[in-house]
Parts: structure tokens; sequence; C-alpha cells
């Protein structure tokens, strides 16, 4: 089975194999899909022309969303990020659940946010 494609000059429709409108006889250019050719040098699609010059934190922004996940009642994430105060308070408070479930809100939101938003905050 053959694909039918209109021309970009005359509208009429040619067959996928044709090398040239049957109808104008204009060259058919093969259009090659932008998927196909697959560009590493793109630059990040989240990048924020607002804060050009935001600081790229020195914490890894997953790593310390799944410590929260799953160790956040003990805080492990805040001792990760360097603030050892708020770990040892969810140590303290870990019977009452709070740090857990703080742990995990929070985790969930350092995983869904950006890296510039994270680094600014705890970078
Ligand atoms: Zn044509």
């Amino acid at each position: 089975m053959a694909t039918t494609n209109e021309c970009p000059n005359c509208g009429g429709h040619y067959d996928s194999t044709d090398m040239e409108c049957p109808y104008c006889g204009t060259p058919i250019e093969r259009q090659v899909h932008p998927e196909f050719t697959p560009n590493f040098s793109r630059p990040v699609q989240n990048y924020q022309p607002t804060a050009p010059y935001a600081p790229v934190g020195s914490k890894n922004r997953i790593v310390a969303g799944i410590l929260g996940i799953i160790l956040g009642a003990l805080g492990i994430q805040w001792f990760y990020l360097g603030k050892t105060g708020l770990g040892i308070l969810c140590i303290f408070f870990c019977w009452t659940y709070i740090p857990g479930l703080v742990g995990l809100v929070l985790g969930i939101m350092w995983l869904t946010q950006d890296d510039a938003t994270f680094a600014a905050k705890y970078g």
C-alpha cells in the first residue's frame, strides 16, 4: 500500500514512491521527521530565562527527594542537605510521624520541581 502526499506546488496528490509530482513535475522533497535526527546538543528544556545565573547546587535534588520519601522520619535528607539541626529535630520527633509526613511531601516536591528552584533553596 502506498501513502499519498500533497504536492506543495499544485496540491496534487502524488505517490510516496514518486520522485516528482505527476501533475506539475515539481521534484518531491523527502521530509525527514525531526525525531529521526536527534540533536544531542540541544539545551535543557526547563532553562529559566528569569534566572540565567542561578547557581547549580552541589546537592542532588533526586537523592534528597528519595531520602526524604524513604528515610524522612529520621530526617536523613536534612543531614544530606547539610541542615543538621532539622535532621536532629526529625529524630527527636520521629515518633509523631510528622517528620515522616513532611519528608514524604517535600521529597515528592523536590522530585517534581526543577533543579534551579531546588538549588536556590537547598543548593
Ligand atoms: Zn504538483
